[in-house]
């Protein structure tokens, strides 16, 4: 017999993620009661997952359940905060037990691992689709955001952006592997740890909460690193200028162009253009330099470039490639940037 709504959540969902002091009420009544610390700001943040748009149909139920959490912290990181509580809104074509047990697992997983708990959600029936939310907290006034930063301070971002996008493509196969004899070893592991990237994101939480002190302005890469640049050039008012030959160098992308899997051009605008990475790309003012040393000898980050003042560039857009010092043309920019937008296929 089929698992009932009440049995469902009471199942999977009433003690997912860990359990933390301040959830005076969780999982069962109409509505959560959740205490915050006295000296935070709340910071709230919402994403959707749909099948067959933001994973493919099909895909890894663990997978998915890591997802649905991971690009909600993502949010999170990327606006300095630290997680505490999530809500879930799930709507399922069926009940598929095995299906539910192995999203809870990634779902909880994660959550456990990040100290946060599951208070909350809803449960309907429909195309499969996960609605997350997240609330944390940053102390008073500290919060990051997209404005601030200033013309001269340095762009950066962490991880090596392209790889998930390159992953997805791979699961896709759009971009397509040798039959089995002739796959070499290291070709397969770069391929598996592609795929990884996409299926398993890592939110850069530790690297969000040190940019608090550092960073004047900052903003996940969720939708592609150039596009993501431009966003937070645009709110502080700036112009970002990204060079070509400081981007970070993905040795799994490289074995791919290296087996002539993809073009050297497709990998570049997997890292320019893919999404789905969920690094942060953030601006330091050059008189934090020194601390921002300090930081990369611990987490992975690259100096991509820099923030110069609106308009004061050729050509004006507001994310703008060099490479070797000289400006790409807008053309080739614009091949280059051509989105993996959700409305563009
Ligand atoms: P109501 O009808 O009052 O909105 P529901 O019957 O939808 O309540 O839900 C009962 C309880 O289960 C609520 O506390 C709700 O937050 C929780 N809940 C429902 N679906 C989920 C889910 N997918 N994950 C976590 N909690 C859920
Ligand atoms: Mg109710």
């Amino acid at each position: 017999m089929p698992l009932g709504e009440f049995a469902l959540i009471d199942r999977y969902f009433r003690e997912l993620g860990i359990a933390r002091d301040d959830v005076l009420l969780g999982v069962g009544d109409d509505g959560a009661l959740l205490r915050p610390p006295p000296g935070f700001d709340l910071v709230a943040v919402s994403d959707t997952l749909v099948e067959g748009v933001h994973f493919p149909v099909g895909a890894a139920a663990r997978s998915v359940g890591h997802r649905a959490l991971a690009v909600n912290l993502s949010d999170i990181a990327a606006m300095g905060a630290v997680p505490a509580w999530s809500l879930l809104a799930l709507t399922l074509p069926s009940v598929d037990e095995r299906w539910l047990e192995e999203f809870a697992a990634g779902f909880g997983a994660l959550a456990c691992e990040h100290q946060v708990a599951l208070v909350g959600g809803d449960t309907t029936r429909g195309p499969l689709m996960l609605g997350v939310q997240v609330l944390g907290f940053v102390p008073q006034g500290q919060g990051l955001r997209r404005a601030g930063g200033k013309p001269g301070d340095l762009l950066c971002v962490s991880g090596t952006p392209g790889e998930a996008a390159a992953g997805l493509a791979l699961l896709q196969q759009t971009i397509r592997m040798p039959a089995a004899p002739r796959t070499t070893s290291e070709l397969d592991q770069a391929a598996q740890q592609l795929r990884r990237r996409f299926e398993f994101p890592t939110p850069r939480l530790a690297l969000g909460a040190a940019l608090r002190e550092l960073a004047s302005a900052c903003i996940d890469v969720s939708d592609g690193l150039l596009g993501d640049v431009g966003k937070l050039a645009a709110a502080s008012g700036c112009t970002a200028i990204v060079d070509i030959e400081r981007l970070p160098h993905s040795a799994a992308l490289s074995a791919l162009v290296a087996a002539q899997r993809v073009t050297e051009q497709a990998a570049l605008r997997y890292t320019l253009a893919g999404g789905d990475d969920y690094e942060l790309v953030f601006a330091v003012p050059q008189a934090q330099r020194a601390r921002l040393h300090e930081l990369a000898a611990c987490e992975s980050i690259s100096m991509i470039g820099e923030l110069a003042p609106a308009g004061g560039t050729e050509p004006t857009n507001v994310a703008q490639l060099r490479r070797s010092g000289r400006w790409l043309a807008s053309e080739e920019l614009a091949a280059l940037a051509a989105g993996f937008d959700h409305f563009a296929v």
